[in-house]
């Protein structure tokens, strides 16, 4: 066994200590008691494995055990002992000598464990600190990595943070200078969740699993590995990896490596509350903006209405002058005005500010209303309206001017779309707790992926007519003005051929509106 250099110099010590006390008491063995000797000689061997350990005090035993006996008992300077009592009393000194030097030990090696593990929770603690303490989140992350540099002794200690989104593994918070893309190793660690080290040699080995038990046979193995790899999951979610580097080797012993999983798990949080926090930087951006959005959508309305009102009632009068061209301008107001309009009241209906006048209303009433709307646009085109005739009277909770602009644009829209000799049919029954109108055409349809698209605001198809004059944003606003009823308007493709919008709102009892109609 090579001792390290402070061990032989304690055993030097110690034994030259025990000779030291042999030599004052020869002089005086003739008074001593045989008691007094071994109680000395056994303050020594208490004292040497106190200081030195098991074996020094086992050492010390045997040594104490020959001594005593060559020089405190007749005949002296031989190891023959002429009293057989005095066997008993050799028997028993060497007995006690070396129970209580293992005893010692053993009392000595739980205070280390005890101060060693009364550390780690110390460790874990600050580590929690450190970790709940950071205002921001990569700063935490940074903690993290701080306390489990010194913690382990190592030289680097980097959380690559995976994107789902993306795939990809980046260095979090760079401390140091260099290249932020995680190694190839490491992205291998994230796909399997399996850990890794890296030898000296630049060789990698794949440890069996991910935590530190994983990490144990790997690390006996490879005497000395420059870096480790350990994948971090929260809740069976792989959200990076930790990367411990030292240039001589990391040795972890089995409470280190216990302590790594810990110390892995507070970077995994740290790594997830990266993300997290990220995410919401990123929802609360696109908030910002779309409400920037909004904002400006509102203002600019706003400001085109008033010179508009102006050039078309000065358009208006140059007309009536005779001057045609300023029917075309008056025209073009209109159009501009409208779509002002349009542009006003989709912001408004994004921020929640339409004023709604909701009130029992009977189906007929709204049908019979729109129909007239648009009859000056139908041409001569048919238009076949029906009402259920099972139902006596068809009635709703809805706002009777907004639903009516809904109804109109479905009817408009199936005029400007579906070919003139095709008749259009509006139909309206009871479905459920809903009032519904169906607006039917014999058009072309709208082709599978853009029925949704269709309703969102300036939607228009790429082959759109460019005559219909129109900005897509009817139906955006017929959803919306729907929606905020507490009804919706959805699209499905008519049984052979053409498109079937449905308008859709809160229907009442018809009870209720007798008693209305009656009070
Ligand atoms: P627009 O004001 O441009 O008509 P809408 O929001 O009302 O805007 O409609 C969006 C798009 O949906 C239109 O450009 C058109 O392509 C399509 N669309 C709407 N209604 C019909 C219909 N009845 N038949 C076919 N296509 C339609």
């Amino acid at each position: 066994m090579l001792l390290p250099s402070r061990s032989w110099s304690t055993w030097a010590l110690w034994l030259l200590g025990l000779a030291g006390l042999c030599a004052a008491m020869v002089p005086g063995r003739g008074t001593l008691d045989r008691a007094h000797v071994a109680l000395l000689l056994l303050l020594v061997v208490l004292g040497g494995s106190a200081a030195g350990g098991r074996a020094l005090g086992v050492a010390l035993a045997v040594v104490a055990f020959l001594a005593f006996n060559f020089f405190f008992l007749p005949p002296y300077h031989t190891l023959v002992v002429a009293n057989p009592l005095d066997w008993l009393v050799l028997l028993v000194f060497l007995i006690t000598g070396v129970v209580a030097a293992q005893l010692l030990d053993h009392a000595q090696s739980e205070a280390s464990a005890a101060r060693r593990r009364a550390a780690e929770v110390d460790r874990l603690a600050a580590l929690g600190a450190e970790t709940l303490g950071a205002g921001r989140a990569d700063e935490a992350l940074t903690a993290v990595t701080r306390v489990i540099r010194t913690a382990l002794n190592v030289a680097e200690c980097d959380v690559y943070l995976l994107d789902v989104g993306t795939g990809s593994l980046r260095r979090a918070a760079p401390e140091r200078a260099g290249d932020a893309e995680a190694p190839g190793v490491a992205r291998w660690v994230a796909e399997h969740r399996q850990a890794a080290a890296e030898l000296p040699d630049g060789t990698v080995r794949m440890a069996a699993g991910a935590g530190s038990s994983a990490l144990g046979p790997l690390l006996e193995q490879s005497a000395s590995a420059r870096a480790l790899l350990v994948p971090l999951a929260v809740r069976e979610r792989t959200v990076g990896v930790l990367r411990l580097a030292k240039p001589d080797g990391i040795a972890l012993d089995p409470a280190q490596r216990r302590f790594l999983d810990a110390l892995a798990y507070y970077a995994a949080l740290g790594a997830e509350r990266v993300r997290l926090s990220a995410e919401a930087e990123r929802v609360e951006a696109l908030r910002e903006a779309d409400r920037l959005k909004d904002a400006l959508l509102a203002s600019v309305s706003h400001d085109l209405r008033t010179p508009l009102t102006t050039i078309r009632a000065l358009a208006h009068d140059i007309a009536a002058g005779g001057e045609e061209r300023a029917l075309v301008i008056e025209e073009e107001a209109l159009r501009l005005n409208r779509f002002v309009a349009d542009l006003l009241d989709l912001s408004r209906l994004s921020a929640g500010g339409v004023p709604l006048d909701v009130e029992l209303n009977v189906a007929e009433d709204l049908a019979g209303a729109a129909l007239q709307r648009v009859s000056g646009l139908a041409n001569g085109r048919e238009i076949r309206a029906s009402l259920d005739a099972a139902e006596p009277l068809l009635a709703g909770r809805f706002d009777f001017a907004q639903s009516l602009r809904i109804l109109v644009n479905l009817l408009e829209n199936a005029l400007k779309y579906a070919p003139p000799d095709t008749p259009i049919e509006l139909t309206v029954r009871r479905e459920g707790g809903d009032l519904a109108f169906a607006v039917a055409d014999r058009g072309p349809g709208i082709p599978p992926g853009e029925r949704t698209r269709i309703f969102e605001p300036f939607y228009r198809p790429l082959d759109a007519r460019p005559d219909v004059g129109s900005a897509g944003l009817g139906l955006a606003i017929a959803r919306g003005l729907a929606a905020a009823q507490g009804g919706d308007v959805t699209y499905e493709p008519r049984d052979g051929g053409g498109s079937m919008f449905m308008l859709r709102l809160p229907a009442a009892d018809i009870t209720d509106a007798q008693h209305a109609m009656e009070g």
